[in-house]
């Protein structure tokens, strides 16, 4: 039975919010010199990061990390911050003039130097998720495996390759950090491409994009997981218990899914 398997990567393979709050603090630090690019700010690295992590599971794209790295520096709290950062996020943009394109530039660019200047000290704040990278090998050689993310393709590849020895080709690696496609749209590209698998899976650590796709009627045949590690919360997969279109899955039954 051939599977189409499309896997999130930030939260799911790649456990990058280390790497993501340090590339943040960069960015910042050249958007906001006067704010950033001070003895304040570079005393407060290791408590920004930290409330970085625990306010993670909100981030949908990358450049969103500036963004709450200047809240947070400002007294946000993480409550507060995890209870509205979808209404935070185009607000502050407004407040403090940001345009979402040059953000994203922007954070690429921070990103761009840091892997130019030193790829080992780049990679070494990100982390393979433990038992997961030889299920995925496995997958690649009876399946179709792909992966959809909102973070650009080359860093994705680079990690893949470097940290996990997956050597997945630039086609089988989703980015939507430009063109901010829903992953549904994506997904069914990707179906229509296979019209020769029995079953369509897709995985990923961010309960408000499974509830997205779970409800768009074209990604009926779809079956939706959510791991139990990466970026959601304990009161996130309580809320699917009951719930027949979105399985919270561990590491065993994320190995056994990928057989
Ligand atoms: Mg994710």
């Amino acid at each position: 039975m051939k599977k189409l398997i499309a896997l999130d990567f930030d939260g799911v393979v790649c456990d990058s919010v280390g790497e993501s709050s340090l590339s943040a603090i960069k960015a910042a630090a050249l958007q906001w010199p006067d704010i950033f690019n001070t003895d304040i700010a570079k005393d407060r690295t290791e408590e920004l990061v930290e409330k970085m992590r625990a306010v993670r599971p909100v981030i949908e794209t990358g450049y969103e990390n500036v963004v709450q790295i200047r809240c947070l520096y400002e007294g946000v709290t993480v409550l507060k911050m995890l209870e509205c950062w979808e209404h935070m996020l185009p607000q502050k943009m407004k407040e403090w003039q940001l345009d979402r394109a040059e953000l994203v530039t922007l954070f690429g660019r921070v990103r761009d130097d840091w892997i130019q200047d030193d790829l080992s000290g780049w990679l070494a704040p990100n982390r393979i998720y433990e038992s997961v990278a030889s299920p995925i090998q496995r997958a690649m050689h009876e399946h179709e495996v792909y992966i959809v993310t909102t973070k650009q393709a080359h860093y994705t590849e680079l990690i893949l390759r470097d940290m996990a020895s997956i050597n997945l080709s630039a086609d089988r690696i989703f980015s939507q950090t430009i063109s901010g496609r829903p992953k549904s749209e994506v997904l069914e590209a990707l179906a229509a491409k296979h019209t020769d698998v029995q079953e369509y899976i897709f995985v990923e650590d961010k309960l408000s994009t499974l509830e997205k796709v779970s409800k768009d009627p074209l990604m009926s045949s779809w079956q939706l997981y959510l791991v139990d590690w990466g970026y959601n919360t304990a009161v996130e997969r309580q809320r699917l218990e009951g719930n027949p279109r979105i399985q919270v899955i561990n590491k065993t039954q994320f190995a056994e899914l990928m057989l």
